[in-house]
């Protein structure tokens, strides 16, 4: 069989794993870590369990399709709930709204609460669906490197929309024409930190996001978001994927520009083809070094990164849902600081994560598992630990406002994890949550390839086509994986 070799077991690298197994391959994947799922892990303490990473769980399909393709029923190994209320969003002056599924119930409470009509409120969406139809199979499923993309007919059809897919006004610009109240215009804004970008610069067209989330759902997985992780690693191994943990590959060994391994630990590992799941811009700078490098792509600036302290709190509270938003007073003057003036904002928006709220036994009885994160600036070598003081007392500050407590006394455990420690343990290059940003028009559609001019080099994860987060780093690795033909030797039948 011939012989597949995948740098690092980030959700992309276990998707790809799956994927390539399915086709024949023999498949070995390399981690640096002890643990699969790179960012998205799980830490335990005091009978208090915290996610690491990602939180927010859409397009659940993608994990499902896994299952299918390698002929088992998800059901029997992966469940999820959908989310009710997607999100409960807080303001300091006592203004509280719950985005309910139910897009008709979600209009309803922004007309009661903020006076904008549900039309209003239903067109976005609507507008927010249109972009999603005429981009995503353009976009989300296919190689946007490949010249015959371009000139399909899903192509053709989204030229036609182009000034109606959002490329040529900000998102900010856009949710000002749309909605009369600052408040929805900042609810609507936040969608751009989903991919780490800034709303007063990224493309209107990011207005795709807030359609996953309310037209197809934000979900939630029974045992927590690390069980997307632990399935997909087990499935893998059933499969016949090998996985080599704490062995970090050195180098990508190439001869005559194709490739023939990898090294590790001073040892060479042969493989037929290489994907490479390593965030693209430090496997350049490492595994890479002596090959052409695509110096625009490296030189983007980066998404922004997350300062997150996992709390373990000593009561609950009835009103705190699964995602929680503290928004600040002034949201322009906040991005300002993450992306120009590159430090923390003194009235950051407070993000509460709360598995227990699902997940009764991810906290003691009584207590909860407060992921509290804000959003900052990529690594630039600032003085983090000066920052990190400066935002916990900030953080805990806007949380006694907003909620009315005394936050402080009510944590019993403590960690924390930075954009310095994102770095170290991801290789995620200056510890950047999504790769490149995209904060310019058209940073989203150039991004890495999911192949390489170094023959049988692929790339599969958040720092590449299609761009970060679980879904897309899942449709990274199926987009990767169409690019390579079934295993011709192989005796898999599936
Ligand atoms: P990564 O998770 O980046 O993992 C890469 C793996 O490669 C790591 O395990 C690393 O150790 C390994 N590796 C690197 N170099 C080497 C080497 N040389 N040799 C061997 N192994 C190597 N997404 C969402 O969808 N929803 C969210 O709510 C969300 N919130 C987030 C919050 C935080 C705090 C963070 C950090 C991320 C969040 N994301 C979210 C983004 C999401 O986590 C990532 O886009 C996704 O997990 C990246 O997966 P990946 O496959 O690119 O690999």
């Amino acid at each position: 069989n011939k012989q597949v070799i995948i740098i690092g077991s980030g959700i992309a690298g276990l998707a790809s794993s799956i994927r390539l197994a399915n086709k024949g391959y023999q498949v070995q994947v390399f981690e640096a870590n002890a643990y699969p799922g790179g960012k998205l892990s799980e830490i335990t303490q005091d009978g208090y369990r915290f996610d690491t990473g990602p939180s927010l769980f859409t397009l659940p399909e993608q994990v499902e399709e896994l299952f299918t393709i390698s002929g088992k029923n998800s059901h029997d190994h992966f469940r999820y709930i959908r989310l009710p209320v997607n999100c409960h969003y807080f303001w300091e002056d006592g203004t509280r709204i719950k985005a309910y599924a139910d897009i008709n119930k979600f209009a309803a409470e922004v007309e009661s609460k903020l006076g904008e009509k549900r039309e209003t409120v239903l067109h976005a969406l609507e507008n927010a669906s249109f972009i999603y139809k005429y981009l995503s199979p353009l976009f989300m499923h296919r190689s946007l490197h490949r010249i015959g993309t371009w000139f399909g007919s899903n192509a053709l059809k989204a030229y036609l929309r182009l000034g109606k897919l959002g490329l040529f006004q900000t998102m900010n610009e856009s949710n000002q024409r749309q909605f009369s109240h600052p408040k929805l215009v900042q609810l609507f804004n936040r969608y751009a930190t989903y991919n780490g970008s800034n709303p007063y610069q990224t493309p209107a067209t990011l207005n795709i996001i807030p359609h996953l989330e309310f037209n197809r759902g934000a979900y939630f997985p029974k045992k927590g978001m690390h069980a997307i992780t632990e399935s997909l690693y087990k499935l893998a191994c059933e499969l016949g994927v090998q996985f080599h943990f704490n062995q970090k590959v050195d180098k990508i060994v190439v001869e005559k520009n194709h490739v023939k391994g990898v090294m590790v630990q001073g040892k060479l590992h042969e493989a037929d083809l290489l994907v490479n799941n390593m965030d693209m811009v430090n496997a350049y700078k490492t595994l890479l070094r002596d090959q052409q490098q695509p110096k625009r792509l490296l030189q983007q600036p980066k998404s922004s990164s997350a300062l997150i302290f996992y709390w373990g709190i000593k009561k609950t509270f009835p009103d705190l849902d699964l995602h929680n938003i503290l928004f600040s007073e002034d949201y322009k003057e906040e991005f300002d600081h993450i992306f120009s003036k590159q430090t923390i904002y003194s009235d950051p928006t407070v993000y509460i994560n709360i598995t227990s709220v699902y997940k009764n036994d991810d906290a003691p009885a009584n207590c909860m598992n407060w992921f509290t994160m804000i959003n900052v600036p990529n690594n630039q070598g600032q003085d983090w630990e000066l920052l990190k003081s400066e935002a916990r007392f900030a953080i805990i500050a806007k949380i006694n406002r907003t909620l009315n407590t005394d936050i402080e006394s009510l944590i019993e455990v403590e960690e924390i994890l930075e954009p310095i420690t994102i770095e170290t343990k991801t290789s995620s290059a200056n510890g950047a949550l999504y790769g490149n940003s995209s904060n310019n028009r058209y940073a989203a559609f150039l991004r890495h390839a999911n192949y390489s001019p170094i023959k049988g080099l692929y790339f599969c994860g958040g720092s590449v086509h299609p761009g970060g987060g679980i879904p897309l780093c899942l449709l990274s690795a199926k987009i990767m994986a169409d690019m390579i033909p079934k295993n011709q030797g192989s005796t898999n039948t599936l």
